[in-house]
């Protein structure tokens, strides 16, 4: 059997993670994806959605998700859209996810597509979404989830996949496949995206010991981006946020990062250093992601019960009830979504809170370039919003130490945990300079032979007659 690998994206760049692993047996030849995300960012990768892909979609049998993230996951509507009806495997966190974040992609580009063609911004080409809500809905029972850690045997014995947790988001996986030759069986590992050692919510990512062909995320590969203490530093920005008798404006993805930003006001709380002021947390997406924690209790470390409950904090789902936060002067808490204040219900807490001296925004994690959050990140003095030029006048604060990714320091750590290195390396899933950095690192300090940064569209031949 002949085995190859293509690179779909997330070659030289974060996004639209898909990479085709074709075997060929003289008589069948069977085509597997391993994750099926969307590019986002710059316009020139977003086109990348649009073009054909260079497969038959329905001659693809399986599809296997590292995790739920858009950049993962969000081409799956459209590859279903094209024709493919075979198995999607997750695991179970992981399928809970898809259905909201996929709905929530589908709808974005339908409303996106309306939008331009109300704008008349393509007059000749009326803008067409990517997919729709009902091609979610043909895709949906096509997902299967699997346990963390349960080998499962697939394409009649070719295949043996296993799930085991990446500690990146709620059911993050690394994906380990090992192919089964006519004479011989190797071991292919895909990191997907590695998390970080320590975290309060998830799990460490797993340690890894053997594979002949690993694909790693790059993501941070050239930087650290560990905190001293991030409780501490969020309890110094909601102490001189609510000190100043304003509202504190958090901005955090709908997606992990509200549940942590949660589960550390609730300990922060609890345990005095910040004063009792109401929460609320004002994202559907974010509240909805929230109930599936305690139902996935073996996913994370905080097992079972309501473990974001606390006195003062409130889930607020009614637009109305969001509207009406517009008129609270005092001290209060309000964390809302997208974490990059691109769309969703910030939008309109900016609108409301950005000429406010006495309130404070403040932007969790990575922000875009090119995005409304990157702007306000600079102390851009006025930002434009529904048509209108609104100033600046709060304190804008941004922590970083709440990022969902392993920096370089933690790649190196679970790299480490080879015993010895693979026989191909691929660095994935990070800009140019990072995943050089790190391939460079891989080769001279830990004397990795077979590093390599792969090209968009790259084919590798990985093993033949095995
Ligand atoms: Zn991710
Ligand atoms: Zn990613």
């Amino acid at each position: 059997m002949d085995v190859s690998l293509q690179f779909l994206g997330a070659a030289h760049c974060v996004t639209g993670s898909k990479y085709l692993l074709t075997l060929d047996d003289q008589a069948t030849r069977h085509q597997v994806l391993v994750d099926c995300g969307l590019f986002q960012g710059l316009k020139e990768l977003r086109l990348r959605n649009r073009e054909p892909l260079p497969l038959t979609a329905a001659a693809v049998e399986l599809v296997i998700l590292t995790h739920a993230h858009i950049d993962h996951s969000g081409y799956l509507p459209k590859l279903v859209r094209d024709g493919f009806r075979g198995r999607i495997l997750c695991t179970e966190a992981t399928a809970d996810l898809l259905s909201i974040m996929l709905l929530d992609s589908a709808k974005l580009q339908e409303e996106e597509a309306a939008f331009a063609n109300k704008k008349g911004y393509s007059k000749h080409h009326p803008a067409e979404p990517l997919y729709t809500q009902i091609d979610v809905e043909h895709m949906l029972p096509l997902v299967e989830s699997v346990a963390y850690d349960a080998p499962v045997t697939l394409l009649n014995g070719l295949l043996t996949l296993t799930f085991r947790d990446a500690g990146h988001i709620l059911g993050s996986a690394i994906v380990e496949l090992a192919v089964q030759g006519a004479q011989q069986r190797k071991q292919l590992v895909f990191s997907g995206d590695l998390g970080r050692y320590d975290n309060p919510v998830l799990f460490d990512p797993t340690p890894i010991a053997q594979a002949d062909v690993l694909l790693v995320e790059s993501t941070y590969g050239d930087r650290d981006a560990r905190v001293e203490d991030p409780e501490a530093e969020l309890a110094g920005v909601v102490n001189e946020a609510l000190d100043r008798g304003g509202v504190l404006v958090i901005a955090a993805f709908a997606v992990g990062r509200t549940q942590t930003l949660l589960y550390y006001l609730k300990k922060l709380l609890a345990e005095g250093r910040v004063p009792q002021v109401p929460v609320y947390v004002d994202s559907p997406m974010g509240i909805r992601v929230s109930d599936l924690y305690p139902r996935h209790p073996t996913a994370h470390r905080l097992g079972h019960g309501n473990m974001f409950d606390f006195p003062g904090m409130r889930f607020v789902t009614e637009a109305q009830e969001s509207k009406g936060l517009n008129a609270k002067t005092g001290p209060a808490i309000i964390i809302s979504s997208s974490g990059m204040c691109t769309g969703g219900r910030i939008v309109h807490h900016l609108f409301n809170r950005l000429p406010r001296p006495q309130d404070t925004l403040l932007l969790v994690g990575y922000q875009a370039e090119g995005t409304r959050g990157r702007r306000l990140q600079n102390g851009e003095t006025t930002v434009k919003m529904f048509g209108e030029l609104v100033p600046v006048r709060c304190q804008v604060r941004h922590l970083d130490g709440f990022s969902a990714h392993a920096d370089r320091s933690e790649l190196l750590r679970w790299l480490g945990q080879f015993q010895a290195p693979p026989k191909h390396t691929f660095i994935v899933h990070g800009e140019p300079a990072p995943a050089e950095a790190l391939a460079q690192t891989l080769r001279q300090e830990q004397g990795w032979l077979n590093v390599v940064v792969p090209d968009y569209l790259e084919v590798k031949m990985l093993f033949e007659s095995i």
